[in-house]
């Protein structure tokens, strides 16, 4: 079967020679199933985003033990094709895959508790990422319990999946957090327009906040458009960021807004520094955007600490998500499909096919690119539509 690869990588803990990285189409074996809890998926479909960018670019991405390719890819939209015959899931259903896996580790409380999301010994796994393969393939084998249920309804939009629970994992601690007071947000503030940034503002409007992105991208960026769609309101962060009138805090000011959540989801650790300061008494500030390199910077620490603790404030760094918040993405994406239709299809600036990947130029990518492995015309044929809408135990 074909995979998309990326080669010449180092065993883990080593740097990979420069210029040795390449993204090719590769030749693979067909992977089988080998216990009974094993499900074999057809991928329809896989997004790329941020992460696969960096394994292809940058240091990043460590191959399953003893090789030297990773196969990419983890948002991914599939169906099934084989599972036991007593499995929760059928041949014909779509499903998509969680991403991380539990640690060996027998001292992480987390990983031993189903809650690899919050590994503590760092030693997990992730697929398309840090020492397994992706979905990036025709075929992926994985045991059901990493395995969701995605409604046959929200067949279009159901590679979001992954991308969606981020939003959901943080959106589910914010509100656990929260319930220290009364609690009532009027305005969220989302730092960055990226696919991340994007789906959490949706999120913000289907939760009834006012919100506002703040963004480097133009006024004029397919980003900004989106979100003005759904009533966020669109502001271009000046490129002369020294400058007072440019900053955060100075915008929120004039506008006579209260940041009581903020997303910070651009992975610019100046931002998040600022973002403490601009936020509301009680907010919260969510670190969603993971920052390569080795920045430092000068910041009034003693103004930042005293705006946390005299107004309450809380700063939280979420990653990864759970089964539940898989779950609780794909309601969300139907909400927000329900409520803004269209805006997810948009969302996926670049539909491109297997054979285009290994020539990919990441920095042409609109807003986010999926891949097809299977013409979205020939999806009906494959999946059971008689699936019925899946049951998930969560609340919104
Ligand atoms: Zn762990």
């Amino acid at each position: 079967m074909k995979a998309v690869r990326v080669t010449g990588l180092a065993a883990e803990g080593a740097e990979s020679a420069p210029g040795a990285k390449r993204l090719e189409l590769c030749d693979v074996a067909r992977p089988e199933r080998r216990t009974p809890s094993d499900v074999l998926v057809r991928v329809l479909c896989v997004g790329l985003d941020g992460t696969d960018r960096e394994i292809v670019t940058e240091k990043y991405g460590v191959p399953p033990a003893g090789e030297t390719a990773l196969t990419i890819g983890h948002e991914s939209l599939g169906v099934v094709v084989e599972a036991a015959t007593d499995s929760f899931l059928k041949p014909g259903d779509a499903v998509c895959a969680l991403v991380r896996r539990p640690c060996s580790d027998p001292d992480c409380t987390a990983c031993r508790n189903g809650q690899q999301d919050f590994c503590e010994s760092g030693n997990y796994v992730e697929r398309g990422i840090k020492g397994a393969n992706g979905y990036l393939s025709e075929y992926y084998v994985e045991d059901a319990r990493f395995l969701v249920k995605v409604p046959v309804s929200a067949m279009a939009y159901g590679v979001l999946a992954e991308p969606q629970s981020i939003v959901e994992k943080v959106w589910d601690e914010v509100q656990r957090i929260q319930q220290r007071l009364v609690w009532q947000p009027q305005t969220a503030v989302v730092l960055g327009s990226g696919p991340l940034g994007l789906l959490a503002a949706f999120t913000c409007r289907c939760l009834g906040l006012e919100t506002i992105v703040w963004s480097k991208s133009p006024q004029d960026s397919a980003g900004a458009a989106l979100v003005r769609d759904c009533g966020v309101v669109y502001k271009e962060a000046e490129s002369n960021s020294g400058s007072e009138s440019a900053s955060l805090n100075d915008y929120l000011r004039q506008a006579g807004k209260r940041a009581d959540l903020i997303f910070e989801c651009t992975g610019y650790s100046p931002l998040a520094f600022e973002a403490m300061t601009a936020l509301g008494p009680n907010g919260v500030l969510a670190l969603l955007g993971v920052t390569p390199g080795n920045r430092s910077i000068q910041l009034p620490a003693d103004r930042v600490n005293q705006g946390l603790v005299l107004e309450n404030k809380c700063v939280l760094g979420s990653v990864n998500a759970s089964r539940k918040d898989f779950e609780t993405g794909l309601f969300r994406l139907q909400q927000i499909e329900a409520k803004f239709p269209g805006l997810l299809r948009r969302l996926v600036t670049d539909r491109l096919k297997l054979e285009d990947v290994s020539g990919l130029d990441f920095s042409r990518i609109g807003i986010k690119a999926v891949i097809d492995l299977v013409p979205q015309e020939q999806w009906t044929e494959l999946v059971n539509q008689a699936g019925g809408e899946a049951v998930y135990s969560f609340s919104v």
